[in-house]
C-alpha cells in the first residue's frame, strides 16, 4: 500500500479527498498546518473540527499546531493582493518537508478541493516543491467531489467556515456579503455621537436607505 501524506486545510475539505484516497487504496497520514487562519478563535475551531472528523474516520494526523500570526502577516503586508501565493507555499512547502523526514513518498493537500482557490498554482507548486524535496506531488482534481463534501459535512454537522482564513478574506467575505459595511464607499465618515440609550445607526442602514431611495 503506497504511503500519501495529506495537507489538510479543513476538515470540510478533506472529506472527498480522504474518501478518494483511501478508495484507491493508499495509506493515507494527515498534516495540519494552516498559520492563515484568523483569529485564533477561528483557527481552534476549525483545528478541532479536523480533530473530530479525523477521529471519525480513522485517519492518523501530524499536528503542526502552530498559530503563526505574526510571521505570516509580516510575509504578506504591503503585497496584501499576491498573498495566497506566499500562504500556498507556508504551508504546501511545510507539508512536504514533512514527508520527506518522515520518509513518505508523495504528498498532496485538500486545498486542492477548493473551487476558491487558485488551483493550477497549487498544483504547480506542489509539483515543484515535490521536486525540490525528492518527492512525488499527487495531483487529482478534488473539486469534481465538491457536492459531496457538502453533503457529507452537513450531514455530520461538522463545522463549516464563513470565509477563507485570513483576516483579509474575513474582511472581504462581509464587505462583498454588505453585512458590515457597503461595497465600493470610501473611508469610514467620522466618528458618530451616539447619545446613551440612543441606537446607533450602522452604515448599512444609510446604504438601504440610499438605494431605495435611488429606485
Ligand atoms: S485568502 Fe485564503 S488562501 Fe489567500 S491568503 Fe487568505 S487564507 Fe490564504
Amino acid at each position: 500500500m503506497m504511503k500519501i501524506l495529506l495537507h489538510i486545510c479543513c476538515a470540510p475539505c478533506s472529506i472527498f479527498p480522504i474518501k478518494r484516497l483511501k478508495e484507491s487504496r493508499m495509506e493515507v497520514v494527515g498534516y495540519f498546518y494552516n498559520p492563515n487562519i484568523h483569529p485564533y478563535q477561528e483557527y481552534k475551531r476549525r483545528r478541532d473540527a479536523v480533530q473530530g472528523y479525523v477521529d471519525l474516520v480513522q485517519l492518523p494526523v501530524m499536528y503542526r499546531d502552530e498559530y503563526n500570526l505574526e510571521e505570516f502577516l509580516q510575509n504578506v503586508v504591503f503585497r496584501e493582493q499576491e498573498r495566497c501565493h506566499y500562504c500556498y507555499h507556508s504551508r504546501l512547502e511545510s507539508a512536504a518537508r514533512a514527508a520527506a523526514q518522515e520518509h513518505i513518498p508523495q504528498f498532496t493537500s485538500t486545498l486542492l478541493y477548493s473551487r476558491h482557490q487558485n488551483h493550477q498554482l497549487i498544483k504547480e507548486m506542489g509539483e515543484s516543491l515535490a521536486k525540490h524535496h525528492g518527492l512525488k506531488f499527487y495531483y487529482e482534481d478534488f473539486r469534481k467531489g465538491w457536492n459531496d463534501g457538502i453533503e457529507t459535512s452537513k450531514k455530520l454537522s461538522i463545522y463549516r467556515q464563513q470565509y477563507c482564513g485570513c483576516i483579509y478574506s474575513e474582511k472581504e467575505r462581509y464587505i462583498k456579503a454588505g453585512k458590515l459595511l457597503p461595497n465600493n464607499e470610501p473611508l469610514p465618515p467620522k466618528a458618530v455621537l451616539v447619545q446613551p440609550g440612543e441606537k446607533q445607526r450602522h452604515r448599512e442602514g444609510r446604504r438601504k436607505r440610499g438605494h431605495r431611495s435611488g429606485m
